[in-house]
């Protein structure tokens, strides 16, 4: 790469959006980052965190801040609504003993508050994006009016990115017909619960969580249908989950009953059709915004920590942004396409309605042997996207 690198501007300063500030920075260029939300706020949920992004934040030198400011899991269960274990995840030995990372279970706000500890560039704080009016060269605008022209503009601006228009308009978004429950709870669980993640497969619902510090637990369950009405008020909301709960195998019906109805919010379920380019021009897309999918595999934050660095190393090592992107779709693309359909067909699994279809998966993925999920969780793990260091 010449001397002076090109100008950068990254929208959307979420997971991707500073991870890839963070690797650019690391090879000695200036990006800045345009974020929507007027402020960084310690609220949200918690985020599992898998090996393979632990691998690429160790690659940039800050996996042990977020192993020790998360909890890193000792194992991962997955039960029936009735507390039989179906399967166990134990991660030392896969993960641990073979790529050095299990998985950390860290509350999503530490995680930004690391990141931006980290970087020295400029975030821009209450900067909507509303389009992105050519692409060759980029030529952005803001709510605020403001106009920017970068070299290379990268959309990390989520799910229902606004750069993405520019690469693949009208992208309809695909929804599951369930709808998410997430809060953090503040819960003192017995020694057992304390580094174990756990899932527990019922019949339309998937519910789970891990603990995210000594007395926190993030929370999560899916029920089927659309989002509830306005009307719905939090406390009605509570007793509606306490009910459902109250007879799954602990910890769950702990964590429910200690959850703060205020602190609970609920979303759709959607991810994003496969899409055939991430790259128009100067403009790149990369994390939720070209391949958002379905929380069930546990990877769209991995796989956008992934984005990152693949993209910084493919813009560093190719003078030309359109080879650049080349190489970074050829890098990318087929893994974090294959995993959101993979995390989609989960998803269908998970969220089953009937209670001869939830039995009969139950045993299904009961009677798998280790050796399938070990397999699998190895090639997760081996196939990291990570670039050879220069
Ligand atoms: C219920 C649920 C549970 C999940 N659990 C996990 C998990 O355990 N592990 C895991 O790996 N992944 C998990 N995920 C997925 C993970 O949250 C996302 O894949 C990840 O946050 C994607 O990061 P991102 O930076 O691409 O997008 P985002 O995190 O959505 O960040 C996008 C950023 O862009 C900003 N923005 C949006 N529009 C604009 C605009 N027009 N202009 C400027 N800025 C803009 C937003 O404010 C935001 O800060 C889960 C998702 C869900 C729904």
């Amino acid at each position: 790469m010449a001397q002076e690198t090109p100008e950068v501007a990254i929208i959307g300063g979420g997971i991707c959006g500073l991870t890839t500030a963070l690797a650019f920075e690391q090879r000695g260029w200036t990006p800045t980052v345009y974020e929507a939300a007027s402020g960084y706020r310690p609220i949200g949920a918690g985020l599992l965190l898998q090996t393979n992004a632990l691998l690429v934040f160790n690659r940039l030198g800050i996996a042990e801040r977020i192993r020790t400011a998360g909890v890193p899991l000792s194992d991962s269960l997955i039960r029936s609504s009735s507390g039989r274990v179906l399967t166990r995840f134990d991660l030392d030995q896969v993960e641990r003993s073979q790529f050095g990372y299990g998985f950390v279970a860290i509350h999503r706000a530490e995680l930004q508050r690391i990141l931006l500890e980290e970087l020295d560039t400029e975030v821009h704080t209450g900067m909507t994006c509303e389009a992105v009016a050519t692409a060759d060269p980029p030529a952005a605008r803001f709510t605020d009016g403001t106009q920017i022209q970068p070299d290379i503009l990268i959309g990390a601006d989520g799910i229902n990115s606004a750069v993405r228009d520019a690469i693949a308009a009208d992208i309809e978004l695909q929804a599951l017909e369930s709808i998410v429950y997430r809060a953090v709870s503040t819960v003192d669980l017995p020694d057992d619960y304390r580094t174990q993640g756990v899932e527990v497969w019922g019949n339309g619902t998937y519910t789970g969580g891990a603990p995210i510090d000594t007395d926190r637990f993030y929370w999560f369950a899916t029920a089927p249908g659309p989002t509830p009405s306005d009307s719905t008020t939090p406390a009605e909301t509570i007793a509606t989950l306490r009910d459902r709960y109250t007879d799954y195998p602990e910890p769950i019906p702990t964590v429910v009953d200690s959850l703060d109805p205020d602190d609970v919010f609920v979303t759709g379920l959607e991810d994003v059709p496969a899409l055939e380019t991430w790259s128009r021009g100067s403009v790149v897309i990369a994390g939720d915004a070209a391949h958002g999918m379905l929380p069930f595999a546990g990877q769209g934050a991995a796989q956008a920590i992934e984005d990152a660095l693949a993209l910084v190393h493919a813009l560093d090592t190719h003078d030309d942004p359109a080879i650049a992107f080349d190489a970074f779709e050829a890098e990318r693309k087929p893994r974090a396409d294959r995993i959101r359909s993979e995390s989609h067909r989960l998803g269908t699994f998970g969220t089953m309605q009937s209670r001869v279809g939830t039995r009969a998966r139950n045993l299904v993925v009961k009677l798998l042997p280790d050796t399938v999920f070990r397999r699998s969780r190895r090639r997760r793990a081996a196939q990291t996207s990570l670039p050879e260091e220069i």
